[in-house]
C-alpha cells in the first residue's frame, strides 16, 4: 500500500485536516477538510483535491478527540487503500528548544506542555490534537512542526526585548509565528523567481492573523510578532503594536483584570474593535461605515511602516509576497500597500492586481510584488514525510 500521511491543524473550535500522499518529491493532496463548531454545532466539511466538496452536520458537541475520531473514522471509510503512515501536527510553540520537526514522543509532550502559558490560545488545543491522534494511531510516528521553528536563528538584536538581560536567558525573547507559510513561500519563491530569492525578501502573510517576515537567502532574519502572536500589526481581532505603557494604565487605573486584559487584546481590538463592524475584511471593505474605512486605513498604515522598518533590517529590498486570505485576495490592500511604497520603487499594476494575477507589480516597478498561496498544510506534510524518512528524497 502506498504511504500516506495526515496533517491536522487542531485550533480552539475547529480541526483542520488534510490528506496526502507521500510519494512523490512533493506532498500530493488528496483530501482536505475541517470540522468546525467543536463545543456547539460541529460541521464536517471537505473539499477533495480535483473539486468535489463535501458539507454535513455532526451529531453531538464534539470534543477536540472526538472530532479527531470522527475525521480518522472518514479518511478509513473514503480512503480504505490508505496506510496512514505519519500524521503532522501544526504545533504553534516550539519555544527555545524546538528549531525543528520532532516525533513526538511522552518527553517530548511534557516539554510542550510547558510552553502553553506563552500560547495559551493555540498549544493547549494543538497538544490535544495530538493527543486524539496517539489514541486513535498509537503505532504511527506524530510529528510535531512549529510555527516558531523557522525564526530560530535570528540575530540578538531581532530577538531581544530590552529588559535586563535575565530575562532574554529565561527565554522571554521574540519567538516570532507563521513560520511553516513563511517557510513554506520561500520554497515556492526559490521556484518562482530564484534570483530575487536569493536576496531580502519581505513576505506579507496578512489573514485573520497578520505579520510580515524578513528573509535573506531564503531564511527569516526578522519578523513582526514576537513573544506572542499579538505583537506587530493589527489583525482580525488582536491590536498588534500597543505601547506596554497603556497596558499598565488598564491594569492599575482602569481595574482591568488580566483575564480581561487578555480578550480585550486578543479578541476585541484590531479591525473589529477599531471598525465596531466586523474582524472580517470582506465586512470591512462592503461596509459604508466610516470606521471600518478608518480601520482598513489603519491596516494598511501599519504595514506600510512594518515592511519600511524590516527593509532598514535587511538592508533593501528586492521582492515583496503577498500571501494568506487577505494577500492573496484583497486588490485594495494589496494597491494602498504597493502604492504608498512607490518611493521604495514598486509600482503596482493595477490590472494584474485586481485578477490576483501571481505577479502584480508593473514593469517599471524596481521591486518585484508577487501573490502566492501559502499552503501551511503541504509544508506540515513534507516535514512530517522527511522527519519520519518516507520520501525518496529523504531516503
Ligand atoms: P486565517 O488566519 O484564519 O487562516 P485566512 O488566511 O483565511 O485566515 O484569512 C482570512 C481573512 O481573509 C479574512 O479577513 C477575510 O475577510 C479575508 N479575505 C478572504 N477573501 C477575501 C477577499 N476576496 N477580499 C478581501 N478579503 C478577503
Amino acid at each position: 500500500m502506498a504511504d500516506r500521511v495526515v496533517t491536522l491543524n487542531a485550533g480552539s473550535s475547529s480541526v483542520k485536516f488534510a490528506l496526502f500522499a507521500a510519494d512523490a518529491d512533493w506532498p500530493q493532496l488528496i483530501v482536505a477538510g475541517t470540522v468546525e463548531g467543536l463545543g456547539a454545532k460541529p460541521r464536517f466539511r471537505v473539499a477533495i483535491a480535483g473539486g468535489e466538496t463535501r458539507d454535513a452536520p455532526l451529531a453531538g458537541k464534539l470534543t477536540h478527540k472526538q472530532a479527531i475520531a470522527a475525521i480518522f473514522a472518514w479518511i478509513e471509510d473514503a480512503y480504505p487503500e490508505a496506510a496512514i503512515s505519519a500524521i503532522g501536527h501544526r504545533v504553534v510553540h516550539g519555544g527555545l528548544r524546538f528549531a525543528a520537526p520532532v516525533i513526538v514522543d511522552a518527553e517530548t509532550l511534557t516539554a510542550l506542555r510547558e510552553f502553553i502559558p506563552l500560547a495559551p490560545l493555540h498549544q493547549p488545543h494543538n497538544l490535544a490534537g495530538i493527543e486524539g491522534a496517539c489514541e486513535a494511531f498509537p503505532n504511527v510516528p506524530q510529528v510535531a512542526c512549529f510555527d516558531t521553528a523557522f525564526h530560530r536563528g535570528h540575530a540578538f538584536v531581532d530577538d531581544a526585548y530590552a529588559l535586563p538581560y535575565s530575562y532574554y536567558e529565561r527565554g522571554l525573547r521574540r519567538f516570532g509565528f507563521h513560520g511553516l507559510s513563511y517557510e513554506y513561500i520561500a520554497r515556492r519563491l526559490r521556484a518562482i523567481d530564484p534570483i530575487h530569492a536569493e536576496g531580502g525578501v519581505i513576505v506579507a502573510h496578512l489573514g485573520n492573523g497578520a505579520s510580515l517576515c524578513a528573509l535573506k537567502g531564503g531564511r527569516s532574519i526578522a519578523t513582526t510578532m514576537g513573544f506572542s502572536a499579538l505583537e506587530g500589526l493589527p489583525m482580525g481581532t488582536r491590536s498588534g503594536q500597543i505601547d506596554p505603557g497603556l497596558l499598565l494604565y488598564l491594569l492599575q487605573s482602569d481595574g482591568m483584570t488580566p483575564k480581561k486584559l487578555s480578550r480585550l487584546l486578543y479578541e476585541r481590538s484590531g479591525l473589529l474593535g477599531l471598525s465596531g463592524v466586523s474582524h472580517d475584511m470582506r465586512a470591512l471593505e462592503a461596509s459604508q461605515e466610516p470606521r471600518a474605512q478608518a480601520a482598513i486605513a489603519y491596516f494598511i498604515h501599519r504595514i506600510k511602516i512594518e515592511i519600511a522598518a524590516l527593509t532598514a533590517v535587511i538592508g533593501g529590498l528586492d521582492a515583496l509576497v503577498f500571501t494568506a486570505g487577505i494577500g492573496e485576495r484583497s486588490p485594495r490592500i494589496r494597491a494602498g500597500v504597493v502604492e504608498g511604497l512607490g518611493w521604495l520603487g514598486l509600482a503596482l499594476d493595477g490590472t494584474a492586481n485586481a485578477r490576483n494575477d501571481a505577479v502584480i507589480s508593473a514593469p517599471r516597478s524596481r521591486i518585484p510584488v508577487f501573490v502566492t498561496p501559502t499552503d501551511e498544510e503541504a509544508m506540515i506534510a513534507r516535514h512530517t514525510i522527511e522527519t519520519v524518512g518516507l520520501s525518496a528524497a529523504a531516503r
